[in-house]
């Protein structure tokens, strides 16, 4: 059985260091939450995993198994097993979903069953088949992108997804569906799950073994379920140290009278 490891990781965007030493694993079949404040590093985290130019890499290391992710390109870390569905999916002009999936499975497959597989999965999700031969994301609502990014790891069978707040922009009906489906594969292929986000309402289908509170740069605690509810009650305050008003040299309170 599989295991994404990552261990000590370390980045930086634009000079500033926005991950600090993030230390994660996740064996395949589990659902590891990551939940933080706004800013705080998470799509940075994500970004980094499947390497989004941009980043700097100042030192750590991403494997699944023994197999280092850090050093290759993005399309042979998704060929290692990778996917990343993004908290703003990318529009394709020229590229029609249904291409973009017969060129992206892992192994040679029959391409008929590939497109059987495809029409199966949109069913599934409540996603017209008629987006297959649509531009990737062009023009689709931000819950159509987020459903179109299910229905590429249904079909893609990745052996880790990392979900950038895939409820983001989902009504409840979708989100239902989406989630079950994420869950499903956990159980039908053994799937590893990342999915970060701030509410717990994704995990009512999709259950996580573990929560992990992700605050300025790196895991602060970890536990289980439960720590998912306790965090949207009484939010991130615990773990922030400077809150960013204060950082930026501005008042706590930019009302207030500053003669008072
Ligand atoms: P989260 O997903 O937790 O809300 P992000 O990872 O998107 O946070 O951002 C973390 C920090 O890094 C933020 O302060 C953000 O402004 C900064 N950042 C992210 N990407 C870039 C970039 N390309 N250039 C400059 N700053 C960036
Ligand atoms: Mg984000």
């Amino acid at each position: 059985m599989s295991t994404l490891i990552i261990e000590g990781l370390r980045a930086a965007v634009d000079g500033s260091e926005i991950l600090k030493g993030v230390d994660l694993e996740v064996p395949a079949g589990e659902v590891h939450a990551v939940m933080g404040p706004n800013g705080s590093g998470k799509s940075t985290l994500s970004h980094v995993i499947a390497g989004r130019p941009g980043y700097e890499v100042l030192g750590g290391s991403v494997r699944i198994d023994d197999v280092e992710l850090l050093d290759k390109p993005t399309w042979q870390r998704a060929e290692a097993g990778l996917f990343l569905a993004m908290q703003y999916p990318t529009e394709v002009p020229g590229v029609a979903l249904r291409d973009l999936l017969s060129a992206s499975v892992r192994t040679p497959e029959d391409p008929a069953e590939i497109g059987e597989r495809m029409r199966i999965e949109a069913e599934r999700i409540g996603f017209g088949s008629q987006f297959l031969e649509r531009p990737l994301n062009v023009d689709l609502s931000g819950g159509e992108k987020k459903r179109n990014e299910t229905l590429q790891l249904g079909v893609l069978r990745p052996t880790f997804a990392i979900l950038d707040e895939l409820d983001s922009g989902l009504d409840v009906d979708a989100l239902r569906m989406v989630s079950q489906r994420v869950e499903e594969e956990t159980q039908e292929h053994g799937l590893g799950v990342l999915a970060i986000t701030h509410y717990s309402r994704l995990f009512e289908q999709l259950k996580p073994d573990v929560v992990h509170v992700f605050a300025d740069g790196r895991i602060q605690e970890s536990g289980g379920p439960e720590l998912a509810t306790e965090l949207e009650e009484t939010g991130y305050e615990r773990w922030v140290t400077a809150p960013a008003a204060a950082s930026a040299g501005l008042p706590d309170d930019p009302f207030a009278d500053p003669l008072a």
